[in-house]
């Protein structure tokens, strides 16, 4: 495991439990508008490496939380590209906490594990953009086939989830949001989430806007609500 921070509490990131979140480093992602890539690009994790928290000390910091959190969050990066998160998980499961997971569906069979196993008892996709323009967003390593498939195995199980998508003006069309609403035709819950210039992984991004919170509205009741069952909005317009 490669655990690069712990946010010890919040209250807002598993829906209706108070948890804390574990990140974890490295990513098979390149998302140009991504916040954090001190945490993705190897060269970046290798720097910091050294800071990084071993897993002893992620299950003592657990184990003194019993009984104060609900919950743990295991976010990235990606969680995914780690080999050892289901047995990582599995210590956290001991311990007698629930455990969300924040993904980019790029690792299906993983996800199918932590599910059956029950290892995870709420999981949060991101769904990126339009099935067509996947790989110029987010890289070459992306396998359609793994996000409509992941997309699936969440819509097919009986855990609660929520499909998530962090929208750009810039890239993210009135044409690409319809075919990623019709991505996860059927689904319980979906978040559209602003988007806040500023550091990213590619610098042109950190120029482009989000939208209006009355833009995200909009796009909501004409795009998703019709074939979504419960949409959001995160935003702090
Ligand atoms: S999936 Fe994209 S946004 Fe998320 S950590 Fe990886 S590169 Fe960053």
């Amino acid at each position: 495991m490669l655990i690069s921070a712990i946010q010890k509490f919040t209250m807002i990131d598993f829906p209706e439990k108070i948890a804390c979140i574990i990140f974890t480093a490295g990513c098979n992602f390149r998302c140009g508008y991504c916040h954090n890539p001190e945490f993705v690009l190897p060269e970046r994790i290798k720097k910091i490496k050294k800071s990084f928290i071993p897993i002893e000390a992620a299950y003592n910091f657990l184990k003194k939380r019993k009984g104060l959190l609900d919950g743990v969050v295991i976010s990235g990066g990606e969680p995914t590209v780690l080999y050892d998160l289901p047995e990582f998980i599995e210590g956290i499961k001991k311990m007698g906490f629930l455990v969300k997971l924040d993904t980019n569906g790029n690792n299906p069979s993983m996800l199918k594990q932590l599910i059956e196993k029950k290892l995870i008892d709420y999981v949060a996709m991101d769904v990126k953009t339009s099935e067509g323009h996947y790989k110029k967003l987010v890289g070459e390593k992306v396998k359609r086939a793994y996000i409509k498939e992941s997309i699936n195995i969440i819509k097919t199980s009986n855990i609660p989830y929520e499909f998530r998508s962090t929208i750009i003006k810039q890239v993210h069309t009135k044409k690409i949001l319809k075919n990623m609403a019709h991505l996860v035709s059927g689904a319980k819950k979906y978040v559209l989430q602003e988007f806040r210039p500023g550091e990213t992984l590619d610098p042109v991004y950190g120029e482009y806007t989000g939208f209006s919170r009355k833009e995200m509205e909009d796009i909501a009741k004409d795009i998703f609500i019709p074939i979504v069952e419960n949409v959001s909005i995160r935003s702090q317009k």
